[in-house]
């Protein structure tokens, strides 16, 4: 009987995608059930015994294990090629157990300065009250992040291509860094997901998700995942089972949905984004465009080798600074003016006054956020439209 898609070696991603980690039940169904349960039940008092102790495997609860939960746990550690997967509430309790698992007080972390704003938060204020210091470099030079190496650094932490300014690292290199000093090397790859850059195979140890974006695709759910080696990843699991930041089975649910369509969702927000992309270039009141598809990016070959798309996530200047700025968010009637992104909705920000708004004057110049920088995140509606609704105020501003 056809009862198992345990993935097969030979399967492409767009099969693994869609079929991977998937047991039918006795029902047979066709479709990935939702077990909404918080425990599961013994049929004596002798199995459940072995169940706790764990001496026979099992479900016992839903904050340490849940079937729907592996099913997407599964299917993502197959496209990212890693052995095992950690299902979390959030991409922030993914980092969260993540640092927790593997660090301890007096232990340091690299990581790029471009990184999402709570990772940020999260490394400064509550992992330096551990006691585990961050250091901040510049993504992509790596003789700065060997530099900022020490005998206490443990965890190299870096997201490419960095938001919004489309910056790349080469991940080899960095993952040769890490190995060199004994550190781990954990990208977050919620840009551009396992469909077009799989750093496991580039030689990082650990995949972070924000499932919350591509992953779902739809603006639907807040999730998050790890992917790695068994041995680190059994840390991570002791944690969110005893921590308690699991994923919950309808969310897992919607998450295994999305991964059938995210190769062909990503390869249709890339589609949309480069022919913005080079429309924005030739546009008279855009100074510059921030993307690594373009021939113009100075990585842009670097990207070419390591990743199989270049996402949908954009940023561009605006000449006359913030003013102008606000003028073409304001003039838009389709975009959705929020900070989320990795949604079939395109969503347009100005990083200065928002994503980046808490930053000092000094770090935003340091992070290359000028006043008249935008990010678009790219969606699936027709480009023409997308197009037309930005046209209306940058066309105004020339
Ligand atoms: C959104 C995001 C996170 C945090 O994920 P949540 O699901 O919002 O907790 C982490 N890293 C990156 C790059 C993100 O975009």
């Amino acid at each position: 009987m056809q009862q198992d898609q345990t993935p097969q070696q030979e399967w492409a991603l767009e099969t693994l995608g869609i079929r991977a980690g998937h047991q039918r039940t006795h029902e047979q169904e066709h479709g990935e059930p939702i077990f909404p349960t918080s425990s599961f039940v013994y049929g004596s008092a002798a199995e459940a015994a072995a169940k706790f102790s764990g001496e026979e495997p099992g479900n016992v609860y839903s904050r340490f294990t849940n079937p729907t939960v592996r099913t997407f746990e599964q299917r993502l550690a197959a496209m990212e090629g890693g052995e095992r997967c950690v299902a979390t509430s959030s991409g922030m309790s993914a980092i969260l157990a993540t640092v927790l698992a593997l660090l301890e007080s007096g232990d340091e972390i690299v990581a790029s300065r471009s990184l999402f704003g709570s990772t940020v938060s999260l490394f400064d204020k509550y992992l330096g009250k551990l006691g585990i210091t961050t250091r901040y470099v510049e993504l992509s030079n790596l003789e700065a992040w060997e530099a900022a190496v020490t005998p206490a650094t443990r965890l190299l932490f870096a997201e490419t291509p960095s938001n919004p300014l489309s910056e790349v690292v080469d991940i080899e290199e960095l993952a040769r860094i890490a190995r060199r000093h004994d550190a781990w090397l954990a990208i977050d790859n919620c840009f551009l997901t396992p469909a077009l850059q799989r750093p496991i195979a580039l030689g990082a140890d650990l995949v972070i998700h924000s499932a919350t974006k591509y992953l779902d695709g739809q603006g639907r759910a807040i999730g998050g995942a790890v992917v790695g080696r068994d041995k680190e990843l059994e840390e991570v699991f002791g944690v969110v089972r005893t921590c308690g930041p699991c994923l919950s089975p309808f969310n897992a649910w919607i998450f295994t949905k999305g991964l059938e369509t995210l190769n062909l969702r990503m390869r249709a927000h890339c589609e949309n984004a480069r022919i913005l992309a080079e429309w924005l270039e030739g546009h008279p009141a855009v100074a510059r465009v921030h993307y690594s598809g373009l021939a113009t990016h100075p990585q842009h070959e670097l990207a070419s080798r390591q990743q199989q798309g270049y996402g949908a996530v954009l940023g561009f200047e605006v000449k006359g600074g913030r003013e102008a700025a606000w003028s073409v968010i304001d003039a838009t009637r389709l975009l959705s003016i929020t900070g989320n992104l990795g949604d079939v909705k395109t969503t347009i920000t100005h990083p200065g006054t928002t994503t980046h708004g808490r930053l000092s004057e000094d770090q935003r110049d340091a992070a290359g956020i000028t006043e008249g920088l935008i990010r678009v995140a790219v969606g699936l509606e027709a480009i023409e439209d997308i197009r037309a609704d930005l046209a209306r105020g940058l066309d105004a501003l020339v």
